[in-house]
């Protein structure tokens, strides 16, 4: 049986981590569509283009090919078919991510391939919009939260085990702003979709985020398979 699982939320709300290890348990493949907008965001940034209108980031897509592929299980990104699954975590992709994501032609660009993928396999797929525009007809919806704090005090952590050494009131501030960006766009924001179940993160830990939403999401499974 195929199984489409949406998980949308915010910036480090820590639906990558969790989506990675429920992919591991249930033996599907774990999709990070953040990372196609994050090559699209290091197209635009190799090219000097800014996102603040649509033209020249139309122009720069007729001539850009974004792929993932799946090594051992990882998902791996390719940018005109250079794989760029590291160079693409840095804190000013992150921000040139938000803002080109915000264009009608990059969500465009990008839209059925992500379809494909969950018409092909099952997937966990984790996002914005995964919920709301992408698989509007997924089997299980989560919506993962916790505070902006939380959520900085996380990527914070992560980057410093990287040896990034980015202080946390820089981080705190993007977050915020990527918040802010991500949830005030014209189309696909990151918003809850009406049938997907809110989980805050905020009080509990790794582990028993990761045990509850696989509770979750078998709960959900089961429920449907009833009707
Ligand atoms: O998930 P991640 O933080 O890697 O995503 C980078 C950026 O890509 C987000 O800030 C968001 O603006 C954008 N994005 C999106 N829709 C998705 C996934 C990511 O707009 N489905």
């Amino acid at each position: 049986m195929k199984i489409n699982i949406a998980i949308d939320g915010p910036a480090g709300s820590g639906k990558s981590t969790i989506s990675k290890e429920i992919a591991k348990k249930m033996g599907i493949i774990y999709v990070d569509t953040g990372a196609l907008y994050r090559a699209v965001g290091l197209k635009l940034v190799n090219n000097g283009v800014t996102a603040d209108t649509e033209p020249p980031v139309v122009e720069i897509l007729k001539d850009t090919v974004v792929t993932i592929k799946f090594v051992e299980g990882a998902q791996r990104v390719f940018l005109d078919g250079q794989d760029v699954s590291d160079l693409i975590r840095t804190q000013q992709i992150s921000m040139m991510a938000s803002k080109c994501s915000a264009l009608p032609c990059v969500r465009e660009f990008l839209l059925e391939m992500q379809r494909k993928l969950a018409r092909e396999n099952s997937v966990i797929m984790d996002g914005r919009d995964i919920g709301t525009v992408v698989l509007p007809a997924a089997d299980v919806k989560i919506f993962l939260t916790a505070s902006p704090e939380c959520r900085a005090k996380r990527r914070f952590i992560e980057l410093s085990e990287k040896g990034d050494n980015t202080p946390y009131e820089e981080i705190l501030k993007t977050v915020i702003e990527r918040d802010y960006n991500d949830s005030h766009r014209a189309i696909a924001p990151l918003k809850k979709a009406d049938d997907a179940i809110e989980i805050d993160t905020t009080p509990i830990g790794l582990q028993e985020s990761i045990e509850l939403i696989y509770n979750t999401i078998l709960q959900q499974v089961e429920k449907k398979g009833q009707k």
